[in-house]
């Protein structure tokens, strides 16, 4: 099938979400990204932060990586940036660093979003470069990955709770419990007790 090169939005943004759910697929937190030029994608990346046992390993930052390596050069000239969730500080950083012209991003992130919601890392006049911003794209799909994917690990803790009470009440039998790939000191305070 023929796409045409003024593919909107919404088209990239779910080949993001594509990328998310390679994150999900894996245990991951879901966060996805690609980098367009020229209507095609040159770059492209999930969360792998705790697979790669690295804090710098977000979807946008593998992105980053492989279109720079792409293109042989750090300036990422007339790329558009989509990414499921509003990029943090890091993330960020790397964009100005990379002068990446257009930032989409999908949801908005309360605890770490730095494309506006807690401040504007994209967008500040001080800084050499300034990133164009487009904000809500998808935005219900990106924030229901999320929602669902939290909702899913705190179930599974809520089991697991449950299965070690019965062990306990069993004495001896040592029932394995699975480990959960995140440990709850890992996930923060976002995670009820
Ligand atoms: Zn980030």
């Amino acid at each position: 099938m023929e796409v045409p090169l003024d593919k909107n939005h919404e088209y990239w943004m779910s080949l993001a979400i594509e990328e998310a759910l390679k994150a999900q697929a894996i245990g991951e937190v879901p966060i996805g990204a690609v980098i367009v030029k020229d209507g095609e994608i040159i770059g492209r990346g999930y969360n792998l932060r705790e697979t790669t046992h690295d804090a710098t390993a977000h979807a946008e930052m593998i992105a980053i990586r492989e279109a720079s390596e792409r293109l042989g050069a750090w300036r990422l000239l007339g790329c558009t940036l989509y990414v499921t969730l509003e990029p943090c500080p890091m993330c960020a950083g790397a964009i100005v660093q990379g002068r990446v012209p257009l930032v989409v991003y999908g949801t908005p992130d309360p605890k770490a979003g730095c494309a506006g919601t807690l401040m504007n890392l994209l967008q500040e006049p001080r800084f050499n470069h300034r990133t164009e911003l487009i904000e809500g794209v998808m935005q219900e799909e990106c924030a229901n990955l999320l929602s669902d994917f939290f909702r899913g690990l705190r179930q599974r803790l809520k089991e697991r709770k449950m299965l070690s009470k019965e062990n306990e009440s069993a004495a001896e039998t040592s029932v394995q419990v699975p480990e959960d790939p995140f440990s709850p000191s890992g996930l923060g305070s976002s995670l009820p007790k």
